[in-house]
Parts: C-alpha cells; sequence; structure tokens
C-alpha cells in the first residue's frame, strides 16, 4: 500500500510537472504560431565627399557638377522579425540604386529572409546609373562612391538589426491630390500617402514610422548644384523632429509622371516656385503634414507572420536611346538574351556586348506581412496601374489600342491595406500601361510630337511583363484578386 500511495503522490507530482510542461509547451507554440513583432531603425549617412571628387547629379541633363552639400543624404532601413525570419527594408535618398548593387548588398546579409533596397528617386543627388556625366558620352558613376553605398546600407540594415524590439503596428492613410502635378496625359495619380506606426506594447511609445508618398523628389529643379535629398530632407526632418523617432521614407508609383505642384505659398501668403530652397521645404513640410493626418488615423494592424514572393524577371529592352548608351558604356549593366519568356532568363549579355534579342534582368516582389500586402516594382509605375484608372475608351493614335490591360495593385489587393514601393531592387524607367505607349505618328491627343515618357522606357513591353509578374507573386501568396 505504502508503494501504491508514494507511487500515486509521485504520479499526482509528475502530472503537475507534466501539466505545467504541457502547458508551456501548449504557451511557447502558440506565442511561436502568432509570432512576435520586433522591428529596429537606422539610418547611414551616403553624401559624397564632392571636394575630394568630381560629382556628376543625376536626375535631369548630363553635366551637372555638384558644388556643395545643402543637406546630407542618407540610406534608411527598417529591419522587421516576425519570430522565424527578418526581412529588411531600405530607401537611399538616390536617383535609383541598380539592381547588381542590391545584390551586392544582399550577399553581406545571408541571414536575411528577404532584403529590399529601394530609392527616393532623388533628382538631386549623385549620378549612380551612369547617364549624367560630363557629356552624353561619358560615365557619370564614381564606382568607389557605389561602392561605399552598398557598404553603408549594409551597416543600416545591420545597426537596424541590432535595435531590434518588441513592437506593435498601426496603418494609416491620407489623401491630397494637390500636393502632386501629373505631367502626362491621361491625368491619373496616387495621392494616397500610408503610413505604418510602430510602438511598444508595454507603454504604447513611439518607436518609429515608415512613410510612403508618391511623387518625384525633384523640388529643386534642374539648375540646383547643391547634394539635398530635396523634399524627402525636410518630410523627414519634420516628422523626426515632431515625433522625435526615426523615420523610413520610401517612393511609391511617381510614373507619368508625378511631380509637385506649380507654386508653394508660406504663411505670408508669398509665392514659391520650383528650384528655390523655401519651396522644396514649404513641399516637404506640407508632405510631413499629410503624414501626420495619416498617423491620426491609423488603426492596428498585425505585421506577422512573413510571405514573400520574389522572382528574377528579364524585360526586353527596344529604346534605341538605351542600346546606344549601352554601347558607349554609359550604362554599364549586364543583360540577358531575350527568351521570349519573362520568367526564363537566357545567358548573360556582359555590359557594352550586344545581342539582338537584349533584356533587362530585374526583380518584382510581393510581400504578405500578416494583414499588409506590399508590392515591390523596379522603377517607376505609372499610377494608372495603382487603381486601373485606364482612359477608357482608348485615346485614339496610340500604337497599341488593343493591348490587354494590365493587373493593377488595387485589383490584386482589393480592399486590404498594402504599401507600394517603386524603384524596389532596381529603376529601369518608366513603366507605361500598353495602351498609353505612343512612338509612332500620328500622335495621342492631337499632338504632333510624342509625349514625354516612351524615351525613358524599356520599352512597350515592360508595363505587361512586370505587371503580370507582379500578379504571378501575388497569386503565390493567395492574394484575394487573385483567387
Ligand atoms: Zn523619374
Amino acid at each position: 500500500m505504502v508503494v501504491v500511495k508514494r507511487f500515486a503522490r509521485l504520479a499526482r507530482i509528475w502530472c503537475v510537472w507534466l501539466g505545467i510542461g504541457v502547458w508551456l509547451l501548449g504557451f511557447s507554440a502558440v506565442s511561436w504560431a502568432q509570432g512576435t513583432l520586433r522591428v529596429g531603425f537606422a539610418q547611414a549617412d551616403i553624401t559624397p565627399n564632392v571636394e575630394r571628387s568630381t560629382v556628376w547629379i543625376a536626375g535631369y541633363g548630363h553635366g551637372r557638377r555638384a558644388v556643395g552639400v545643402h543637406d546630407r543624404i542618407y540610406v534608411r532601413a527598417v529591419v522587421l522579425h516576425d519570430g522565424q525570419r527578418q526581412i529588411a527594408l531600405a530607401c537611399a535618398d538616390l536617383i535609383g540604386l541598380q539592381y547588381q548593387e542590391v545584390k551586392r548588398i544582399r550577399k553581406h546579409l545571408p541571414e536575411f529572409h528577404y532584403v529590399l533596397v529601394s530609392s527616393t528617386h532623388n533628382h538631386e543627388g549623385p549620378d549612380v546609373i551612369g547617364i549624367w556625366g560630363r557629356t552624353p558620352m561619358h560615365y557619370g558613376v564614381d564606382p568607389k562612391y557605389l561602392d561605399l553605398v552598398v557598404k553603408r546600407t549594409v551597416e543600416a540594415i545591420r545597426q537596424a538589426q541590432a535595435r531590434l524590439e518588441p513592437a506593435e503596428v498601426l496603418y494609416g492613410t491620407a489623401e491630397d491630390a494637390s500636393l502632386l502635378k501629373d505631367a502626362r496625359l491621361p491625368l491619373a495619380l496616387d495621392p494616397v500617402l500610408r503610413v505604418l506606426v510602430f510602438r511598444r506594447p508595454q507603454d504604447k511609445s513611439l518607436l518609429g514610422l515608415l512613410v510612403q508618398w508618391n511623387c518625384h523628389p525633384e523640388a529643386m529643379d534642374s539648375e540646383n548644384t547643391f547634394i539635398t535629398a530635396d523634399f524627402v530632407h525636410w518630410t523627414v526632418s519634420e516628422l523626426r523632429s515632431r515625433y522625435g523617432v526615426p523615420v523610413a521614407y520610401f517612393t511609391g508609383a511617381v510614373g507619368g509622371l508625378l511631380t509637385t505642384p506649380d507654386e508653394m505659398k508660406d504663411s505670408s501668403g508669398k509665392v514659391w516656385k520650383p528650384g528655390q530652397w523655401e519651396y522644396t521645404a514649404l513641399y516637404g513640410v506640407a508632405v510631413a503634414r499629410l503624414a501626420q493626418q495619416a498617423i491620426r488615423q491609423a488603426r492596428p494592424l498585425r505585421l506577422v507572420p512573413f510571405a514573400v514572393a520574389a522572382k528574377p524577371v528579364a524585360v526586353p529592352m527596344h529604346n534605341p536611346r538605351f542600346h546606344l548608351a549601352r554601347s558607349l558604356g554609359v550604362l554599364r549593366r549586364e543583360g540577358r538574351q531575350w527568351t521570349g519568356d519573362p520568367e526564363q532568363l537566357g545567358p548573360v549579355v556582359p555590359p557594352r556586348k550586344s545581342v539582338k534579342q537584349f533584356a533587362v534582368e530585374t526583380e518584382v516582389a510581393c510581400l504578405k506581412l500578416g494583414q499588409l500586402w506590399v508590392a515591390a516594382i523596379p522603377g517607376e509605375l505609372y499610377p494608372e496601374m495603382i487603381y486601373g484608372q485606364y482612359q477608357d475608351p482608348v485615346e485614339p493614335n496610340v500604337d497599341f489600342p488593343q493591348a490587354p490591360l494590365e493587373p493593377t495593385v488595387k485589383g490584386l489587393f482589393g480592399s486590404e491595406p498594402f504599401l507600394f514601393i517603386g524603384l524596389a531592387n532596381d529603376e529601369v524607367g518608366y513603366i507605361l500601361p500598353k495602351r498609353q505607349w505612343d512612338t509612332k505618328a500620328p500622335f495621342a491627343y492631337g499632338r504632333d510630337k510624342p509625349q514625354y515618357g516612351e524615351v525613358n522606357s524599356l520599352g512597350p513591353e515592360a508595363g505587361p511583363v512586370l505587371m503580370n509578374a507582379l500578379r504571378r507573386r501575388a497569386q503565390e501568396l493567395g492574394a484575394p484578386g487573385t483567387r
């Protein structure tokens, strides 16, 4: 009996321990499954030394040499961790970092599930593509500067990773079409600013902000010779000083062509114009005010777990100007033999070599972060492809009136919250709806010459190839518009 009693007592103790064990196991299984979001922010200075080397400013004509620095330019990074996987989102104050540099950055960060590096599309920073050198024949990039950008971006991501801490997130939007000007017909823009607000779960104190807005950073215009982050400098500074937290700024759909308004008025009613520092500051602060509105309206959102669908894609290059720039060594980028299938990459074509059927290798990604969708497109998307504001009926005299309409971001994600990151991992130029393509006379809208846009695009297939790739990536993640 004693033995039985003792056994019963032992069994009871074991049962209690087993119960605690099961409870602990269950608890950890639950918390593992739900995941705990952690976030970290950091930035790194990527201002070139204009005294020590010749710096060509990118964005307008060639031969614009930097004479000084007005404000420092940065790469701003956010690292997110869902308990199992970590991803990095970074954005640099540059015209458009190319895919080969993004691949170099990723090589240094092997433990990351995904690294996305985009650019604000700054028109007042150093050339990182090549076409803005001394003359159209001269390469405008300092390769040492590219090395610095790669190194500093890795450092910013590493620092953000070291600062990971538990977070909860809110998502907000605010809209203001008066802050944008569409310089090309038909009129279509994305007037929505999107924001992610990160805060500490225990005391709700702010941790950092991620802002996405859709305008060319070119408020300082074509005559400026000082390095600056353009209006983004004032947007980020204003938000940082107001909330006292890091701010990561991302650029959305700016193709076709989304720019700042013709004028800005200060508090005394005085009018300022593009190219003036006051104008640029006023515009940057106005974007920050719109962000504040989005922050006030932000609602909680679950951001875990993470799923990423990303794949290289080939886009056929028809633009004769780009072919010429490649043969001159002004565009130094390897390519691929075009196979006819965007997802079948052909043999590598080294820089300067040319082949008849040439394609650019780039990448399209779709991320599902909990309840949030993120579309990542490697260039300047025409906002028509965000909401589907396609002109209907089609404008007479366009080159491809029968071209199928591309899938749209809104069509893929439905009413679910999303971010759209343009110039993601690359800058391949303008991405037009194929039905808008217009290089052959007679021209649309009764014009006697073509509209601006096609001259900076890979070709009429860029729109359909990239948006259909986005559709496939979104489908892999079960996006509502693909079910
Ligand atoms: Zn542009």
